[in-house]
């Protein structure tokens, strides 16, 4: 059998600097910009995000009643006495460290509104505050997917330059999708130091996208996720390409002897298996956007499609008051155990005050340990010292 024929690496024309959305991906991964890239299909999660900013746009500039709580939110976004603006677009040239305000609510249509993408780096930021020579930068997200803080430190530069700031307080904010109201927020202080020092990568995160393409390899890790490249990554294809090989190679059982495998093996096969997991995941993922717009054909004959399908869940604490009054509490509190968490504790007391209520609870026997066993990848235990 000859040697596989070397494919071409498919390497994208040249593109826009990357925007705001796109940054944390782009420094972990140049490969993810330099690639061709694929259209994914739009999610209900995509879809619920963009009315979920839209919501925030209409309160921020329009005092349009909220349909969800936002008043936390908001009053992060005026401690400092600023006045909000949602929807900021900003354009910043990173090789002469200056930026200029673009509009608000202009969507991606930084051109128009005389950006040059090819040149700076265009963003629109969800929610600021500026008040002095201090603004505020609120992100909002609304997905299950942590943001990447070169987002924000794209937008806290942009911002600087733009409006003559020397501090930038930013900060992702998670809104709960649970109907509890219990957000979350991950927030960062930036001085005019730490401004200059992301001002300095992006200028050289610039020159290496305006040259030729950077001799080292796709560098994997959780920012492939929503990479628009994944289809042509050359790190992606090689190993789904082996694991084809190796899965339909002659001799192959599944369950084999996973006992004659040699530790070495085995740390290589469980290194894999976390990648095969991800490469899956994301195949699921294209192939279940597909099926929503038309049917996937199956040799069985069988089609994937979408189908509504609907789930019934009871809201625990309106059966508990039905329950108590047409039976008894008895009743109500054998059908409804209260469930709860110490994360949900701690995200609705706050740090010190969850931690008084977990020590009550564990004081009065209200926390249980229950032992299990778990596989996880961790450090090596620390040699016992020498006597
Ligand atoms: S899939 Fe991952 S490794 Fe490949 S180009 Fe995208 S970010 Fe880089």
């Amino acid at each position: 059998m000859g040697k596989p024929k070397k494919e071409a690496m498919q390497l994208a024309p040249r593109r826009s600097l990357p925007t705001g959305s796109q940054i944390g991906r782009v420094m972990a991964c140049i490969f993810s910009w330099l690639l061709v890239r694929f259209d994914r299909a739009v999610g209900a999660a995509a879809i619920a995000g963009t009315q979920a900013h839209d919501e925030l746009f209409q309160t921020i500039e329009h005092g349009a009643p909220s349909p969800w709580d936002m008043g936390a939110l908001l009053a992060w976004l005026v401690a400092d006495g600023g006045k909000p603006k949602g929807e900021l677009a900003l354009a910043y040239d990173a090789k002469a460290d200056t930026a200029k305000a673009l509009g608000q609510n202009i969507g991606r249509e930084y051109a128009k509104h005389g950006a040059d993408p090819f040149s700076q780096f265009c963003l629109s930021l969800d929610a600021v505050a500026i008040q002095g020579s201090r603004a505020r930068l609120l992100d909002l997200k609304t997905g299950r997917s942590e943001g990447d803080p070169w987002q924000l430190k794209l937008g806290a530069v942009a911002l600087a330059r733009a409006f003559d700031l020397d501090e930038v307080i930013a900060c992702f904010w998670y809104r709960d999708s649970s109907g509890l109201g219990i957000d979350r927020l991950m927030e960062w202080r930036w001085g005019s130091m730490d401004l200059a020092g992301f001002a300095e990568e992006l200028n050289q995160l610039q020159l290496t996208l305006e040259g030729a393409p950077p001799a080292m390899g796709a560098k994997e890790g959780e920012h492939c996720t929503y990479c628009h490249s994944f289809a042509a990554c050359p790190a992606k294809m090689n190993l789904a390409r082996s694991l084809v090989a190796e899965a339909t190679a002659p001799g192959v059982t599944m369950g084999a002897e996973f006992t004659a495998l040699t530790p070495a093996e085995a740390g290589l096969a469980w290194e894999r298996l976390i990648q095969a997991e991800a490469l899956v995941k994301h195949i699921r993922t294209g192939l279940e956007g597909y099926a929503t717009q038309q049917p996937i054909q199956l040799s069985d004959g069988r089609q994937v499609r979408a189908v509504e399908a609907q789930r019934e869940s009871i809201l625990g604490p309106v059966a508990y008051a039905v329950l108590a009054q047409a039976f008894n509490v008895e009743t109500a509190e054998s059908c409804c155990p209260p469930a709860t968490s110490k994360a949900a504790i701690t995200d609705a007391l706050g740090k010190e005050e969850g931690a008084r209520a977990l020590e009550l609870i564990g004081a009065a026997g209200g926390i249980q340990v229950k032992t299990f066993q778990q596989v996880k990848a961790l450090k090596p235990p620390k040699a016992p010292k020498d006597l």
